[in-house]
């Protein structure tokens, strides 16, 4: 990696940035002619003038994608020959990681390490995995008996429009893209109006990896309208969103108000981090706690924003997890050696500052940070802050804020550790600490969660299936099992 550590700031001066929407295999401007500022958060300067798409474009891609589509240029084409385009995108956007690094550090303000270490590899990786899938897909034929069979089979779904947030902004994408064409549908994707510019050149990667035009087309813009108009089109067939609940929610009434198109949701969590006073290594567990909200600038839907510790060990524990914290003090994203960058945007990091001020105004213990940093920059940044003394009915305990602020709560049996884990309206994941296994499995089984952590934070691959129960919405994404949210079930009954 020693190789990547120079350079960034004179690469990204000679950065070549396509601003345009996709449509139909080609860069094209939004029909209106109308652009937005895209404004990098490590400076807050405007980085490029981008494509606002609307309901006009999204007319213009959902028809596109429906063209192409049932003419089947796409998904009858031999498995194998779809599993090599998807396999040489993998390969294009490894070929094309510093690039694209830099597009997604300078758009929304992660450290270049992450999104060249990080964000980029795990890509080109997830594409990879469902690539290979392609040709190893195999239909059911059911127990029906000497006279008759069944087949159950899979189909496409067709026109998928994939709404994404800024966190990761390429990988949440191609967590959708890629099981989605491996299934052989076309795909609308619009990304957040915070971090458009890898899903826009990824686009160019796709046609280059020979995907034919319309397969995948790209919609820069706002999500009241051209989100909205994907929400309420009558020829999407499904959308599959991450984001917030909130938004998470406008889809299931789009949905409901239109045509009845299917709805997948990844949407926010407060995920509980428990520390039992029997953990193996508590210096280990403290430094998770602090990478598990302060990594990303705690821009991560799963952050461990929760953390519930032993009343025995706590502040033994805290002194350590503020410790551990301080290395995540922000720095230049452009600095290979920055573990933390800017915050998304202004309004994003006014948000986290306005709830650290309530956490102090409703009784929580500051222990470290709590403020803006940087500001000579003129970027949105905010130091790891830690607050004790959190009771699950503050805000802070229960709002998901979404930045690098972690609130402590302490518990004096497992029963009650449990009962805070669950006393949230979020689902998405939960962590445990301790050497007692019937504990953590306990906790596995008790913790309404779509992923339970043991001895670990965060941990997994594209092998397992991610996403939420309650709140944290439906519907999984990585592991085979996203394969079914963008296929049907078809029965066919033959007679013998
Ligand atoms: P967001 O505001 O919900 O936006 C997500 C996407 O929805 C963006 O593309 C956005 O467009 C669009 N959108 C916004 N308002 C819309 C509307 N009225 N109609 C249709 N589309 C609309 O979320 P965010 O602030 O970008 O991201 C942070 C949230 O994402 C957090 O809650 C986080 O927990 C969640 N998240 C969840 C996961 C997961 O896997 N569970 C992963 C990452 C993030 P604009 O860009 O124009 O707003
Ligand atoms: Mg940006």
């Amino acid at each position: 990696m020693d190789a990547l550590a120079t350079n960034w700031h004179d690469r990204a001066a000679r950065l070549d940035i396509r601003t345009k929407a996709f449509i139909d295999g080609r860069y094209v401007d939004a029909a209106s002619g109308k652009t937005f500022e895209d404004v990098s958060p490590r400076d807050g300067k405007v980085l490029a003038r981008v494509a606002e798409c609307d309901a006009e474009d999204v007319d213009r891609a959902v028809a596109s994608a429906r063209k192409a589509f049932e003419s089947g240029v796409w998904r009858d084409q031999h498995p194998r020959d779809r599993k090599r385009v998807l396999l040489k995108l993998a390969q294009l956007i490894e070929q094309n990681a510093d690039e694209l690094a830099l597009l997604e550090t300078l758009d929304m303000g992660k450290p270049i390490r992450d999104s060249r270490s990080i964000d980029i590899p795990l890509s080109a990786r997830c594409m990879q995995y469902y690539g290979e899938a392609i040709d190893k897909l195999y239909d059911e034929v059911g127990p029906s008996g000497p006279n008759s069979m069944s087949l159950i089979l899979r189909e496409p779904l067709g026109v998928i429009a994939a709404v994404v947030p800024w966190n990761f902004p390429l990988m949440m994408a191609v967590w959708k893209l890629a099981p989605a064409l491996a299934t052989g549908n076309s795909v609308v994707l619009k990304p957040a109006e915070q971090s458009p510019l890898t899903a826009i050149r990824l686009a160019e990667l796709a046609v280059e990896a020979g995907l034919p035009p319309g397969v995948l087309n790209v919609l820069p813009g706002f999500g009241e309208t051209a989100g909205q108009a994907l929400g309420r089109h009558m020829d999407v067939d499904m959308i599959a969103f991450t984001g917030s609940t909130e938004v998470g929610k406008y889809f299931m009434r789009y949905s409901g108000e239109s045509n009845l198109k299917r709805v997948s949701l990844e949407c926010g969590g407060k995920t509980p981090h428990i520390v039992m006073p029997d953990a193996a290594d508590l210096d280990l567990a403290a430094k998770n706690a602090a990478g598990g909200i302060f990594f990303n600038q705690g821009e991560v839907c799963n952050a461990g924003s929760r953390l519930l510790v032993h009343e025995s060990i706590k502040d033994e524990f805290l002194a350590k997890v503020v410790e551990y914290g301080k290395s995540w003090t922000p720095g230049d994203p452009l600095d290979w050696n920055s573990r933390t960058g800017a915050m998304v945007d202004d309004r994003q990091h006014g948000r986290v500052l306005s709830y650290i001020e309530k956490g102090k105004a409703e009784g929580a213990v500051l222990k470290s940070g709590g403020n803006a940093a940087r500001t000579e920059t003129g970027g949105f940044y905010i130091e790891p802050t830690v607050f004790d003394g959190v009771d699950s009915g503050m805000t802070i305990a229960r709002e998901e804020i979404f930045g690098p602020v972690l609130s402590t709560l302490t518990f004096r049996t497992t029963e009650e550790a449990f009962r805070i884990a669950n006393d949230t309206i979020y689902g998405l994941a939960a962590a445990i600490w301790t050497k007692d296994l019937s504990v953590a499995m306990k906790a596995a089984k008790t913790i309404k969660a779509g992923s339970v952590w043991i001895n670990c934070f965060d941990a997994g691959d594209i092998t397992t299936p991610f996403g939420g129960f309650k709140q944290s919405g439906f519907g999984r994404d990585k592991s085979l099992h996203a394969l079914d949210k963008y296929t049907d079930l078809k029965s066919v009954w033959i007679e013998l």
